[in-house]
C-alpha cells in the first residue's frame, strides 16, 4: 500500500523532471485512493493536479450532514477548509519552501483551494453514499530539472496520508462543530428564501457584528472594537429558523429604503454588509444572518467599462451626434451611462433588489436640482435621473432599492423607509423625513417618470461574438479542453494563433482576468467593480464557462450544443401556436438562456460541468459519476449576475435583439 509509489518516486530520484509524466494514474493507499491526474511539465509549469477518494465505508460522513444540497455544500466547505487550515497550519514545515533560484529546491507544496468568509460550492471537496472525494494540486519537487524523489515521496506517501486521516475520516472532526457548521448555513439559506414571503428585501439580525478590518480585508474587527446591531423597535421582525430557533433583527421592507446619516457613521459598511448577503457566510463571521434576496446587486458607476448593444433609454436620451440609447455600445461609458447600464443589464438577467451607495454613484445620475433644471433645460439634458424612476422602478416592475445617502435630501420624498445611521446603530427615522418632506419641499420640478420605459430586451448576445475568426481546429479544441499547464500549448497560446477568444482561468484574479482576443495580445477584462464577487475561485469559474460558452457556441458545434440546451421542449399555447421553450441548435441562445442553462448544469452536476467542454455526454439529464472528466481544483460557484456581467464587459461582445 502506497509501496508501489514511494518505490516510484525513489526509483526516479535525480532524473529529469519529465519522467514525473510516467506517476499518471491512480495508487491504492490502506483508507483511500490517490489519483494523479495530469503531471507538470517542470517545476515552474502551474502544479499537478491530484485527487483522493476516500470510500464512505472508512469516511463514515453521516448522511444528515450531506442530504440537501444546501447541506452538501456546507460539509463540502467545511471540509475544505480544514484541509485548508491542517495544511497551511501544520504541514507547513514539512512542505513550504520559499521560492528559491534554479538549481535549488523547488516546489513540495500541496495546494488547496483557498476559501474566504463565504460558504460556496466548489470543486475542491465532493460528497456522496459511496465516497468524499477531494481534489487538490502538489508542486512536484525538484532541483533544476532535477527530480527530488525523495521529498515527492515524503509528500505524497507521509504528509498527505496525514492529511488524509485529520480532514477527510469523520471521526477526526468534531462532530458537534461540524454539525453546527451545516445547520447554521442551511439556516441562513432558510431565512433567505423567506424574505420574499415577509415583504422584505433584507434583514440583519440583532447583534451582528458588521465592520470589516480593512478595506482589503473581508475579516470581522474584534468584538470590543465593535457597535453591535440593533434594529430600531419599528422595523423589527422574527423569523422562525429549522435548527436555531427564533431570531430577531431589522427587516429591510420592499420598496425604496434610503440609509441616511452623517459621515463615518456606518452607513456603507451596513449596505456593504447587506450585498454579501446574497451568500452565507460561516459561523463568527458576524455576518451569517445578515441576508437579502438572492436576485439583489450592487449598482456602481464604473466610467471607462464596455457597453454593448444595452437598452439605457429608460435613463438616457437624446445623446449628442444622435448616438443611440436604446443600443448603446461604447468602449468607454461615463459614469452615469454606465450606471444606466449597469440597472438594465442586471434587471435583463431578472434582478429584483438594486443597492446604491452615494460614495460609488454618479452625482448626475443621481439628481438634477432646480437651480440644474433652469440652466439647463429638460430636452437638453440626455440624464433622467435615478430619483425620477426610483419609484417606478418598485411600482411598475416590482424592484426594491436600498439607497445610501448623505447629502442629497429630494429623495425622502421617494423613500417608503428612511433608516438613519448614527454612530453605528440603525434608528428608524421614516416619520420624521416625511414631515421634513413635506415642510421643506425641495423646490425643484417634478420630474419624476409615470411609466420606468423600455423594460431590458432580451439580447442574444452569442454566438458569433464569443467566437472570433474560424472555428477551433480539432488540435484546439483538444488543447481547450485539458487543464491549463499542460503539455500541450496552454490556453492563450491556442488563442493568439488567431482561432477565438478564450478566457483563460490560469491568469483569473479575483479582480481581473485575462481575455485573449484575435487582434489584442492579452486585454483584461477588469472585475473590480464586482463588489459581489469575493474570491479568485469564482472568477476562474467564470473564466472556465467563459471558455466553453466560446466553444459551444461555434457554429459548428450544433451537436454540442443541443446536448447543453437538451431538446427544445415545444409548449402548446392557448391560441393553439406553439412556443420553443429551449433555444434549439439552430437558434443562438440569449444570454439569459445562456445563463439560466448554466445555473441548472451547476445545480445538477457541480461545477465540473464547467470545463466538460467538448463532450456532450456531459451535458445529460444524469448526473454523471464524480471525476469523470479532469476538473479544476479551485472552482468556487460565481453567481449568475456577475457571470453576466463579466460577458457584458467583454470588448468583442456582438449583440442582436
Ligand atoms: P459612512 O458610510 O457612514 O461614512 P462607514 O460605513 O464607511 O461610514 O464607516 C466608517 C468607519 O466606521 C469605518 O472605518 C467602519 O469600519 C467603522 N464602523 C462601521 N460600523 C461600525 C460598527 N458597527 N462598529 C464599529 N465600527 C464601525
Ligand atoms: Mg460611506
Amino acid at each position: 500500500f502506497g509501496g508501489e509509489l514511494r518505490g516510484k518516486l525513489q526509483k526516479m530520484d535525480g532524473n529529469s523532471y519529465g519522467h514525473y509524466k510516467s506517476l499518471t494514474g491512480s495508487y491504492i493507499f490502506p483508507n483511500y485512493t490517490l489519483f494523479v491526474d495530469h503531471v507538470q511539465s517542470d517545476p515552474y509549469a502551474s502544479p499537478s493536479w491530484l485527487r483522493i477518494q476516500v470510500s464512505q465505508t472508512v469516511a463514515k460522513f453521516p448522511k444528515n450532514l450531506y442530504d440537501t444540497t444546501v447541506r452538501r455544500i456546507a460539509l463540502c466547505d467545511y471540509i475544505c477548509r480544514s484541509l485548508y487550515q491542517y495544511n497551511s497550519n501544520e504541514l507547513t514545515d514539512a512542505t513550504h519552501r520559499s521560492p528559491s533560484r534554479w538549481g535549488q529546491t523547488k516546489g513540495g507544496q500541496i495546494i488547496i483551494d483557498v476559501p474566504g468568509q463565504q460558504v460556496l460550492q466548489r470543486t475542491a471537496v465532493d460528497i456522496n453514499d459511496e465516497c468524499i472525494e477531494f481534489r487538490f494540486a502538489v508542486n512536484l519537487p525538484g532541483r533544476g530539472r532535477t527530480i527530488m524523489g525523495q521529498l515527492a515521496s515524503r509528500v505524497l506517501t507521509e504528509t498527505l496520508p496525514r492529511l488524509v486521516e485529520k480532514c477527510l475520516f469523520y471521526e477526526s472532526h468534531d462532530s458537534r462543530r461540524v454539525l453546527e457548521f451545516v445547520n447554521c448555513i442551511d439556516d441562513q439559506d432558510v431565512l433567505r428564501e423567506s424574505l420574499v414571503s415577509r415583504g422584505l428585501l433584507g434583514f440583519v439580525r440583532n447583534g451582528s457584528l458588521l465592520p470589516r478590518r480593512s478595506g482589503a480585508s473581508d475579516l470581522p474587527i474584534a468584538v470590543d472594537q465593535a457597535v453591535l446591531f440593533q434594529s430600531p423597535a419599528s422595523l423589527e421582525v422574527t423569523f422562525d429558523l429549522p435548527h436555531r430557533g427564533t431570531i430577531t433583527g431589522m427587516g429591510i421592507k420592499r420598496g425604496v429604503t434610503l440609509i441616511a446619516g452623517g459621515g463615518f457613521h456606518g452607513k456603507s459598511t451596513l449596505l456593504q454588509a447587506l450585498q454579501c448577503g446574497v451568500y452565507n457566510h460561516i459561523p463568527g463571521d458576524g455576518r451569517e444572518f445578515v441576508s437579502v434576496d438572492r436576485n439583489t446587486v450592487k449598482i456602481k458607476a464604473e466610467d471607462g467599462r464596455v457597453v454593448t448593444g444595452t437598452d439605457i433609454s429608460p435613463f438616457i436620451g437624446n445623446l449628442p451626434m444622435k448616438k443611440r440609447t436604446d443600443s448603446f455600445s461604447t468602449l468607454d461609458a461615463s459614469g452615469s451611462t454606465s450606471m444606466a447600464a449597469n440597472i438594465q443589464e442586471n434587471l435583463e438577467m431578472g434582478c429584483t433588489g438594486l443597492l446604491f451607495d452615494e460614495d460609488t454613484c454618479a452625482t448626475n445620475f443621481l439628481i438634477r436640482d432646480l437651480r440644474m433644471q433652469m440652466l439647463i433645460p429638460r430636452e437638453d439634458e440626455p440624464i433622467t435621473p435615478l430619483i425620477s424612476k426610483i419609484g417606478v422602478l418598485w411600482t411598475e416592475l416590482g424592484v426594491s432599492s436600498v439607497l445610501v445617502i448623505g447629502g442629497c435630501g429630494d429623495y425622502l420624498d421617494t423613500a417608503d423607509t428612511v433608516i438613519r445611521m448614527n454612530r453605528y446603530q440603525p434608528e428608524d427615522i421614516t416619520a420624521e423625513a416625511k414631515k421634513v418632506a413635506r415642510s421643506h419641499p425641495t423646490g425643484s420640478l417634478n420630474e419624476a417618470s409615470t411609466t420606468y420605459g423600455n423594460i431590458p430586451s432580451r439580447r442574444v448576445s452569442l454566438p458569433e461574438s464569443l467566437i472570433k475568426g474560424k472555428p477551433p481546429t480539432a488540435k484546439s479544441c483538444h488543447s481547450i479542453m485539458l487543464p491549463y499547464g499542460s503539455s500541450h500549448p496552454p490556453v492563450n497560446k491556442v488563442e493568439s494563433a488567431g482561432n477565438n477568444m478564450q478566457a483563460d482561468e490560469s491568469y483569473a484574479h479575483k479582480d481581473a482576468m485575462s481575455v485573449a482576443h484575435r487582434d489584442d495580445d492579452k486585454p483584461s477584462l477588469n472585475l473590480v467593480h464586482f463588489d459581489q464577487l469575493k474570491e479568485t475561485s469564482q472568477t476562474r469559474t467564470i473564466a472556465a464557462i467563459l471558455t466553453s460558452t466560446a466553444y459551444l457556441t461555434q457554429p459548428s458545434a450544433k451537436k454540442l450544443r443541443s446536448a447543453f440546451f437538451g431538446q427544445p421542449a415545444v409548449m402548446e399555447t392557448t391560441q393553439g401556436n406553439t412556443l420553443t421553450q429551449r433555444p434549439s441548435p439552430d437558434r443562438s441562445p440569449t444570454l439569459c438562456e445562456l445563463l439560466d442553462r448554466w445555473e441548472a448544469l451547476m445545480d445538477t452536476h457541480g461545477l465540473r460541468i464547467v470545463t466538460a467542454r467538448n463532450d456532450p455526454e456531459q451535458f445529460g439529464e444524469v448526473q454523471v459519476p464524480l471525476s469523470d472528466h479532469k476538473v479544476p481544483y479551485n472552482l468556487s460557484r460565481p453567481r449568475k449576475y456577475e457571470l453576466g456581467a463579466a460577458i457584458n464587459r467583454l470588448k468583442d461582445l456582438k449583440c442582436s435583439i
